[in-house]
């Protein structure tokens, strides 16, 4: 508890060091890719919902936040847009689509499409914006390897896109295996490695992928901090730290989110606990690193 107030009134005297999120979310709605529409929420109730989580993680440093929200399971970029204009955090939504969950919020077009067609789809939303908002990074996701033919093409239709728009790929993946698997694509498809960023790499429990990856340039995403995770989240930053791995690693808590069809959007978990309790534990020479100079590199 004293952490939390010496860091809450290092926040109150405008003390708290600049921050970036590079994975939460702020709204899902997981009724799958066919019965998903607008109007299955109120877009009001969820912007005050959002408002003071935002606000209060802003008090603690963050300028901005990465939202993670692929299409088809609840991204909304107008809703993001109006909460930065209210809250003066950035919020960044994305392109692309998301193959995990077994292809539930794959939508029937991309099934049939091939992977260049569906690039020339997500390059349009970079060009021309998502209901007028510039998606900043693509995000999807992929099952546990080996990788079915779709989630193949959903890497590889990202990894066109990156090429063509130099925006960073965030993928949703299983496990190490598949890691390595997206890995070949994007090399494939001649994507430096550096503009892929391996999503909740904390679900490999084998070490060797993580540094495997990192050494090969990719990004090595530990996410989803929270109070029952933190442990092992401690033990796999020092595992990078250790083998001098940290310029390839990132944090964030995969936090949020108001649930679409739950009352008042259910239990919404705020975005502050990595800062009051999870970087207090860590080197204080590394949150500058992780929470400011990586989320940069990889993402702009
Ligand atoms: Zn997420």
């Amino acid at each position: 508890m004293r952490r939390r107030e010496f860091l809450l009134s290092c926040a109150a005297a405008g003390a708290a060091p600049d921050s970036i999120l590079v994975h939460e979310h702020v709204m899902v709605d997981f009724a799958g890719a066919e019965k998903i529409r607008p109007g299955r929420y109120d877009a009001d109730e969820v912007f005050h919902t959002a408002k003071p989580k935002l606000e209060e993680v802003k008090r603690l440093g963050c300028r901005r936040l990465q939202e993670c929200t692929p299409a088809y399971i609840g991204r909304d970029a107008v809703l993001l847009a109006r909460l930065q204009e209210a809250t003066g955090v950035e919020i960044w939504t994305n392109t692309g689509i998301y193959g995990a969950a077994d292809h539930k919020f794959v939508p029937g077009y991309a099934r049939r499409e091939s992977a260049a067609e569906l690039a020339s789809r997500w390059i349009a939303e970079w060009r021309k914006g998502i209901d007028g908002v510039k998606p900043r990074f693509i995000k999807t996701g992929v099952n546990h390897g080996p990788l079915a033919e779709l989630d193949r093409k959903l890497v590889r239709a990202a990894a066109i896109t990156s090429r063509e728009t130099g925006l960073t790929i965030a993928s949703h993946t299983g496990n190490g295996k598949a890691a390595v698997e997206q890995a070949e694509i994007v090399l494939a498809e001649k994507v430096p490695s550096s503009r892929f960023v391996w999503v909740h790499a904390q679900n490999e429990k084998n070490h060797s992928f993580h540094e495997k990856m990192a050494r090969e340039g990719f990004w090595v995403e530990f996410d989803g901090i929270g109070p029952k995770s933190a442990g092992w989240h401690l033990e796999c930053v020092r595992f990078m730290a250790e083998r001098n791995l940290l310029s390839r690693t990132l944090i964030s808590q995969d936090a949020g989110w108001y649930h679409v069809g739950e009352p008042g959007g259910g239990d919404y978990r705020g975005y502050t606990y990595l800062y009051t309790d999870f970087l207090p534990r860590l080197d204080g020479s590394w949150r500058r690193t992780l929470m400011w100079d990586n989320p940069r590199t990889a993402f702009g």
